[in-house]
């Protein structure tokens, strides 16, 4: 069978950097059921020519005929038209869209945990707690919350697993103040967890500042062992107690006589305020204090020095208007910071029998419950 062959020249603009065409010319109508000669040629690198023709043949293809042209490459199909010279054109055909790859799925994000501390008392972030976590590895590390109250933890410094709270402590400062009771186990995997703790340092500080109290770095002499005292906070109750005939008004004296000869490990009091009116810091109010008998949990133990018992033997006070007013702003600014403070009492409420804080004293503290929005025992 003898066949024609003629040549029908494909020509198509090309400004492509890259392409990989195939050009399939298929003569239809006129020969019908006849398989089209196809020419496939991949062509690789920048495109240097502006037209590349691609001549084909067929064998019973002649002039005239009507030819079908499909062209399929990488870029946009619609860019151009081709040319088909020697022949009619009958179909342009851009090669179908290619069906874009299936989108990777997205990356799995990174397990983080971001626990949040608040200070209970300003609400405001804890800034530099010390915290103990296990991690889902099972070891143990300290981490710092940041200037947000935040500890971060991300992948791959931790695995998903379980994430619990083992301790947790300031030492930013003597002395360290222990928050272990905040502990909590089972923080879920990952996520965000929040916690408040009051930020007993930051609330004492605000006190010191605020009834203008005399730190008792300004006198002491000697350094309590914190490290084996019980810590206290969430007071309820003033207790106020007076000096006696013991004399007890240097604060320095009260130092020397309580960690001396009384074996106590710090001034028993948190604060003394003396006739003039001054307050100085005695024991950290972060530690339970030793001024009620074997009740000291949740009373702060406040030292108005002077005699106020009068006896006809001794040299007696009478509590001054200076004194007891230091007394009402100091009790005003630890109630900002203790909204458990609810009574106010004199030592002899508490142990009967004892007559300190002295008869006068004694006399001037209903009107002092009053006064602060206290009450009694
Ligand atoms: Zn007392």
């Amino acid at each position: 069978m003898a066949y024609k062959t003629a040549t029908y020249n494909v020509a198509w603009h090309d400004d492509s950097r890259e392409f990989y065409h195939r050009v399939v010319a298929s003569v239809t109508k006129q020969f019908p059921g006849v398989q089209a000669h196809a020419l496939y040629q991949p062509v690789h690198g920048p495109a240097l020519a502006f037209h590349r023709s691609y001549s084909m043949s067929h064998p019973r293809a002649k002039t005239g005929d009507l030819v079908k042209v499909t062209v399929s490459f990488h870029h946009d199909p619609t860019a151009f038209v081709p040319t088909v010279t020697g022949f009619s054109l009958v179909e342009w055909k851009p090669a179908p869209a290619v069906t874009p790859a299936a989108p990777a799925p997205p990356p799995v994000p990174p397990v983080e945990w971001q626990i949040t501390i608040y200070d209970k008392i300003s609400g405001g972030p804890f800034a530099g707690l010390r915290v103990k976590l296990r991690l889902p590895s099972g070891t143990e590390s300290w981490f710092s919350t940041d200037s947000k109250g935040v500890i971060y933890l991300k992948e791959p410094d931790v695995s998903a697993g379980r994430v619990d709270i083992v301790d947790a402590m300031d030492d930013s400062a003597t002395p360290t103040i222990s928050y272990k009771g905040y502990a909590r186990s089972g923080l879920a995997t990952g996520g965000k967890h929040t916690l408040s703790i009051p930020n007993e340092r930051k609330a004492i500080d605000l006190v010191i500042s605020t009834a203008g109290v005399n730190r008792r770095s300004s006198y002491g002499k000697k350094t309590p062992p914190y490290w084996k005292m019980d810590q206290d906070w969430d007071y309820d109750t003033v207790v106020l107690h007076h000096s006696g005939n013991g004399g007890e008004n240097d604060p320095a004296e009260i130092e020397s006589q309580h960690m001396g000869s009384k074996g106590y490990d710090d001034v028993g009091y948190h604060f003394m305020i003396n006739l003039s009116g001054k307050i100085f810091e005695g024991r950290h109010l972060a530690f339970k204090g030793s001024h009620v008998e074997k009740a000291n949990t949740g009373k702060i133990g406040v030292l108005m020095m002077g005699d106020f018992e009068h006896q006809i033997w001794d040299v007696d006070d009478d509590p001054t208007i200076v004194q007891i007013a230091s007394l009402g702003k100091l009790v005003g600014a630890l109630k900002a910071i203790l909204p458990t403070l609810a009574k106010m009492g004199g030592h002899r409420d508490y142990k009967p029998s004892t007559e300190c804080p002295g008869g006068e004293m004694y006399k001037l503290i209903p009107g002092l419950r009053s006064g602060t929005g206290l009450g009694g025992p």
